[in-house]
């Protein structure tokens, strides 16, 4: 048997990205070779975080690693926030789908979650520091909220001429793909 192609990763602004993800009600093999591919490449990207709509699948799975060692992966399905606290706190994040761009995020340092496990199991958790942090970013993958909706005005303004880059980039591959 032949492996998969890796996933490729949606660049900004590929409109998959603004849609909001679907809930998954099939826990079958399927769903698990999808999260397994996710993993994969998450870790190949040296992400610390992956949403599957980022690989165009607008589903609602979660995959992410906040240290980045073997053990620490955590896969999320259906997840939903039940609670934000702690004290807010601005971090430099990068994302995936916006290769090259990084800005300041204010975020809630604690976040609780519902969610279920590859196999449907629905559990709670609370997470807090940079790993709730991961969790708020890649929670707003199925919302369509990115990076850019989110990042301070200075840094967005900082980050213009690459943000109009990936644009146009975008709008070329299209161009090029109707051809
Ligand atoms: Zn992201």
């Amino acid at each position: 048997m032949t492996e998969p192609p890796e996933y490729e990763i949606s660049i900004f602004p590929a409109p998959v990205l603004r849609q909001e993800a679907l809930a998954v009600v099939a826990f079958d093999d399927d769903l698990r070779t999808k999260v397994d591919r996710l993993l994969a490449r998450m870790r190949s990207s040296g992400g610390v975080g992956l949403a599957a709509p980022q690989v165009g699948i607008g589903l609602r799975i979660l995959v992410l690693n906040h240290t980045g060692e073997e053990g620490d992966e955590l896969v999320l399905v259906n997840s939903t926030i039940v609670k934000l606290s702690g004290p807010r706190d601005s971090y430099e994040e990068g994302c995936l789908s916006f290769p090259g761009i990084y800005g300041e995020v204010m975020r809630p340092m604690r976040c609780k979650i519902r969610a279920q496990t590859v196999s449907g199991e629905a559990f709670e958790a609370e997470y807090e520091g940079f790993q709730a942090r991961v969790i708020q970013h890649e929670q707003d993958h199925l919302e369509g909220v990115l990076l850019v909706d989110r990042m301070s005005p200075a840094d967005k303004l900082r980050n213009k001429v690459a943000l109009d880059n990936l644009i146009h980039d975008y709008k070329q591959a299209v161009a090029k793909a109707a051809k």
